[in-house]
């Protein structure tokens, strides 16, 4: 009977790796048409200033409208889009569409900044610089108004060929900041050696701040590092006043996160920066509005 049972399991893991192996190849050949198909939108997350709670910037977030699944976030698929390679397509779309947006977004002034992630994939493929300057042709968008977000780890594996290309798109005006800063176990000093404006806190040391000691250090050890060097330093993943509170006295200057705002739809993000800012009365500019 033990056997019996022995070999059922083995057959129910092998047919959950078989439904497993299967789920992933129909998530990968649904990715490759989704561009064409229409099914990706740019969810927006605001982010305020610490001192003011003045809104800076957003970050624009990917999701999928999947026929069968629903609104997928991008933490859902955004891996396999990577492996496949099928980022690169994406990102472009991403990064056109994003512009676009900034265009509608013109009522919150010149000074406001939508943060685009870029993945490393997409960095390194030929065509990258390209593509950024093609996209700011053809929307007429301020390269001032954009911001492109690299993740930590991957940046420092591959600094040598980033490191250039970086500094070419921000010599166009555009500012780039590092993502998920503190996970990754690169060397503090050889941030220095990167073009950037903008360090992001990842959200595992922000989550901890007020419950422990040592992620309060650490974080202050980074707003401290990237002040020392002329970055500003980004908070992500805030999801608590006394978060907020103790983020804006250790210096901190700006911050994102559930509870300053969720990612939205572009209409939803309007109308919450309208309130937040105290402009009821602007509105999105018309002629690109659902265009
Ligand atoms: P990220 O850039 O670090 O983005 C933050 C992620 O945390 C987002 O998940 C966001 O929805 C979520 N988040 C924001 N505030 C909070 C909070 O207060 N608490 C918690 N628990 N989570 C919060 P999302 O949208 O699923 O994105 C996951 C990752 O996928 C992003 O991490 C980014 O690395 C990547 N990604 C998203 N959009 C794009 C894109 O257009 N292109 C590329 N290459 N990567 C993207
Ligand atoms: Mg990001
Ligand atoms: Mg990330
Ligand atoms: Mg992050």
């Amino acid at each position: 009977r033990a056997k019996a049972l022995g070999r059922n399991r083995a057959q129910l893991f092998e047919a959950a790796m078989h439904d497993q192996a299967r789920e992933r190849l129909e998530l990968e050949n649904a990715l490759r048409g989704a561009v064409d198909a229409g099914e990706f939108i740019i969810h927006l997350q605001p982010q305020v200033d610490c001192k003011t709670g003045q809104i800076r910037a957003a970050e624009a977030l990917l999701r999928w409208e999947h026929p069968v699944r629903g609104l997928l976030p991008a933490g859902e698929f955004i891996n396999v889009a990577e492996e496949t390679g099928t980022i690169v397509e994406i990102g472009t779309w991403v990064l056109e569409e994003s512009l676009g947006i900034i265009g509608k977004l013109q009522g919150l002034g010149p000074n406001f900044r939508l943060s685009v992630n870029v993945s490393v994939r997409q960095i390194l493929a030929p065509g990258f610089v390209d593509s950024v300057e093609h996209a700011l042709e053809k929307t007429g968008a301020d390269p001032k108004q954009l911001e492109l977000e690299i993740t930590e780890a991957l940046v420092m594996e591959d600094i040598a060929d980033i490191a250039p290309k970086l500094a070419y798109v921000r010599s166009l005006g555009i500012s780039i900041a590092v993502d998920d800063f503190g996970t990754g176990y690169s060397n503090l000093a050889r941030l220095k050696a990167l073009p950037i404006d903008r360090v992001k806190i990842d959200q595992s040391l922000v989550r901890d701040i007020s419950a422990s000691g040592s992620s309060r250090t650490i974080v202050q050890a980074i707003v401290s590092l990237a002040q020392g060097l002329g970055y500003e330093s980004v908070a992500e993943g805030v999801e608590a006043e006394v978060q907020q509170e103790l983020l804006t006295l250790m210096g901190c200057e700006v911050m994102q996160g559930f509870s300053i705002g969720r990612p939205m739809d572009e209409d939803a993000f309007f109308a919450w920066a309208k309130i937040a800012s105290g402009m009821p009365d602007i509105s999105m500019s018309p002629q690109d509005h659902h265009a």
